[in-house]
Order: C-alpha cells, then sequence, then structure tokens
C-alpha cells in the first residue's frame, strides 16, 4: 500500500506551463481605467517589472524557470503527493483520494511558489523594495520570505480582521524581515477614507492592495506584488499540477475528478491547469470543480464583468467575475477566499464551460477539516476544507454508487497557524453566515459602467 509519492529533485519542472494558448480563445484584455482602452504594458510598469508583465500576456505554451529560482524552489520541492488511504477507509468508499500537499514550504502553503519568482524578477530588475496586501497572512508570509532571498524590503498591508486574529502570522512576517500594517491604516489615503466611514472596518483584501499599490505606485525604487488573480501568478503555480501528473504516473492513475478551493485563483489554477491541458488536447477528460465560500461566492453568485481588482478604484479593470469592489465579506475563517473577485483567466476558462463552480459553507468546511486531521495527520488550513468537504461529499457519493472514481485536490496550506479558528470550532462558536445577497446586490450596483 503506497500512501507517499515523492520525486527526486530532477523531477521538479524546468518550465511553467501557460494555459492561454492552449485555449479556444484568448481571456478579454485589462483595460485602462481612464481611457477604458486594452492596458498596454507601460500602463502596468508602475507596478511590475517588465518580465512579469510579459509573462501576464504571454502566448509561450511554456516559461523556462530561471536557475536562481529553481535553487530556492529546491528548498522544499517537489512536495508530495499523497493517497488518503485512512480517510477513505473511515468514510468506507471505494473512491481512491488523493492530496498534493503544499504546507512543506517555509510559509506553509503554496504561496512562496510564485513569490519567490515574483522577488527574483523586481531584484533583477534594480527594485529595492516591494508592497504587498495579505489576508490570513500567508502571502505576506510567502513575500516575506522570498525578500529575505533576494535582498529586498518587504512592506505589507494585512487585512485587519486577520491581523487581529492570526498575530502569529503577523510575526513570521517580521521574522522574515518584513514590515506590517493593519489594513485600513492611516499611512495611505485610500485607508483614511475607509476608516473615515467606519473607524471599525474590519478590512478587506481590496482595500489592503489599494494601499499597497497607492504606496508603490509613484516610487521608482517600490513595485507592487499581487499573491493571487493575476495570468503569471497562476502561470508560477503551474509547478503544483506538473509534479502531480508525474506523481500519478508513479501510481498508475489519473484523476477523474479535481476539487480545488478558490480566492483569487492561484492554487486551483496550478493544480488544475496542467490537467486542463490534458484535456483540451482530447486526451484526457477530468472534471475540474473550484470550490468557493457561501459568504464570498464570487463564481456561482457574482456576475462576469469589468471590474477594479481593488476598493479605491486604482487598478486596471479586468474582466472577471465579481461581487463588486465594494463588497466587504464577512470575517470568516478562511481569510484567503475573502475576495470580492476571480482570477480573469479561471472567470474566461468558467465562461468557457471548462470547469465548474460550487460552493460551502464554513461550518461543513471545518467538519471536513477535523475528519481530514484525524486521519491523515495534517491540520488543512481552512481555506483547503472547502475542497475537502466537496472530495468527501463526492467520496460518499460513489460510496452509494460503487465507482471507484479517483478523486485529487490541492492541500495548499497546513493550518498550524489556524487553531484559533479550530477552537472557535470546536467549543461550538463557529457559525455559518447567511447568503449576503444585499450586501452584493449594494456592491453590484457600482460596477463601474462599461
Ligand atoms: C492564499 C491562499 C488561498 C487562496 O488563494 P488562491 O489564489 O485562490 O489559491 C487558499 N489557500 C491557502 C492556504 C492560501 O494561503
Amino acid at each position: 500500500m503506497t500512501t507517499k509519492y515523492t520525486l527526486n529533485e530532477t523531477d521538479i519542472p524546468r518550465a511553467w506551463l501557460n494555459i492561454v494558448p492552449a485555449l479556444p480563445s484568448p481571456p478579454p484584455p485589462a483595460l485602462h481605467p481612464g481611457t477604458l482602452q486594452p492596458a498596454g504594458p507601460d500602463d502596468f510598469a508602475p507596478l511590475f517589472p517588465m518580465d512579469l508583465i510579459m509573462q501576464e500576456v504571454s502566448m509561450e505554451p511554456f516559461i523556462e524557470i530561471p536557475e536562481a529560482v529553481m535553487d530556492v524552489y529546491r528548498l522544499w520541492r517537489p512536495t508530495p503527493l499523497y493517497r488518503a488511504h485512512r480517510l477513505e477507509k473511515a468514510l468506507g468508499t471505494p473512491a481512491h483520494i488523493y492530496y498534493k500537499y503544499e504546507g512543506t514550504s517555509p510559509a506553509g502553503s503554496h504561496k512562496p511558489n510564485t513569490a519567490v519568482p515574483q522577488a527574483y524578477y523586481n531584484a533583477k530588475a534594480g527594485v529595492k523594495k516591494l508592497t504587498t496586501e495579505t489576508g490570513a497572512g500567508q502571502w505576506g508570509t510567502a513575500l516575506a520570505f522570498a525578500c529575505a532571498q533576494f535582498d529586498i524590503e518587504c512592506e505589507v498591508w494585512q487585512v485587519r480582521a486577520s491581523y487581529d486574529a492570526k498575530p502569529y502570522r503577523r510575526l513570521m512576517m517580521e521574522v522574515f524581515g518584513a514590515t506590517v500594517h493593519p489594513s485600513p491604516s492611516d499611512l495611505t489615503a485610500s485607508g483614511r477614507a475607509i476608516l473615515a466611514q467606519n473607524p471599525d472596518s474590519p478590512g478587506s483584501l481590496g482595500i489592503a492592495i489599494s494601499e499597497a499599490v497607492e504606496v508603490a505606485a509613484p516610487r521608482a525604487d517600490t513595485r507592487y506584488a499581487l499573491g493571487s488573480v493575476l495570468n503569471h501568478v497562476l502561470l508560477h503555480q503551474t509547478v503544483i499540477g506538473q509534479e502531480a501528473l508525474k506523481q500519478f504516473e508513479q501510481a498508475g492513475e489519473y484523476p477523474d475528478v479535481i476539487y480545488g478551493c478558490v480566492g483569487g485563483g492561484s492554487n486551483f489554477g496550478g493544480l488544475t491547469f496542467p490537467f486542463l491541458a490534458e484535456n483540451l488536447a482530447g486526451r484526457r477528460n477530468t472534471r475540474i470543480v473550484a470550490v468557493e465560500p457561501a459568504a464570498c461566492p464570487s463564481m456561482t453568485k457574482g456576475v462576469y464583468a469589468y471590474d477594479f481588482g481593488d476598493t479605491a478604484g486604482m487598478t486596471p479593470l479586468m474582466k472577471m467575475h465579481t461581487l463588486g469592489k465594494d463588497f466587504i465579506p464577512d470575517t470568516i475563517h478562511a481569510g484567503g477566499l475573502r475576495y470580492h473577485g476571480m482570477s480573469p483567466l479561471v472567470s474566461h476558462i468558467y465562461e468557457l464551460g471548462l470547469i465548474e463552480a460550487e460552493s460551502k459553507n464554513q461550518l461543513d468546511c471545518f467538519a471536513a477539516g477535523v475528519q481530514f486531521a484525524r486521519t491523515e495527520g495534517i491540520i488543512p488550513a481552512p481555506e483547503p476544507t472547502h475542497a475537502l468537504a466537496a472530495c468527501i461529499e463526492e467520496a460518499l457519493r460513489c460510496k452509494e454508487t460503487g465507482e471507484t472514481k479517483v478523486i485529487l485536490t490541492a492541500l495548499c496550506g497546513h493550518g498550524m497557524l489556524d487553531l484559533a479558528a479550530y477552537d472557535n470550532y470546536l467549543s461550538g462558536n463557529l457559525v455559518d453566515y447567511d447568503y449576503p445577497a444585499e450586501a452584493i446586490q449594494a456592491a453590484l450596483a457600482g460596477l463601474p459602467k462599461i
């Protein structure tokens, strides 16, 4: 009985997989917020170094990973693929459940897969400081670590709700050398505007992005880094799915269905795009399902429209599934999934009908997380418990029908710094939030008219 599929260092992918040229049509372009014309590379130049901008719009099927990035990847890659025999047994299912575990990285999640190349390309372009936002703190931790590798400063705006609830994430960022502010902060015009409306604002990723962008854009030696949503971020994450393909060869199986949690879409894209490429090439036909929180349902309840990536409306406009940039989700524990929009690339692929989406309530997710921890021995971050809940549901369906389906998910992070959330759940204090229909209606009314 094999439980763990490991690879050798030589099996780390040498290139990132770009799904865009394999699609029947490319995603609609980002628009300049002033002219509403397609944004060109120069429009992104105040925010990102040119290497990343070119990756954002690349039509090359593969992009070689620089050796300096490979060197850092080798600290934790390849990551293991596990067969969840113990969970299968507890469920009494004939299904085969696999999980690709990204919690072995320095940050404890998939985020360093893109933080490292982003810091590398910025350092190569002479950038001295990166600013960013973070929700649960995973992205800030990953970027703080990556900046330390390439000797750049890192300044982070952390969503207030998480800053208060998760002090250990802030401390990790500080140990790695970053400066951390709660967002909304009084350090930026966008933060002060929100505080004037609501001094107790719990913050949101959209607000924190506005603050980080506002600080980076006017400075020549400072750039901004985004931990999800954009094409280049999803591109970097494809090391996950490429390794998983090789590991399934070892296992002599192939997934029938993949469930991935989606906040901005990066771990989902990273795991599933290499499998989607197999589907698109006509070699396979795997079902691919994105799972989002019922409290922040951009794919299942949002609209597909041009919207800003941030609350203050400073970023280029992107066509994506969105709840409206002014939507502030309830403070669910899966802080990494509290974003009003969805990756434009994942949104486009969803519109093309190549993937499906569903939503889950947090109580069901924590129940799945606890069952997973007790059987497999890893305490999952609250985010991937959304996908685990969907996997368990599928495995129980297989029990009814007797199907031996092969199910795959990304266990994209561990929950060792999310124990307060588990405490809440175990002590019965965790609640499900109603579908926030009115708040979403109000936020959608504010969509830019295009
Ligand atoms: C950031 C994060 C997410 C959400 O971001 P995606 O871009 O959708 O992957 C999910 N899980 C974990 C563990 C995270 O750190």
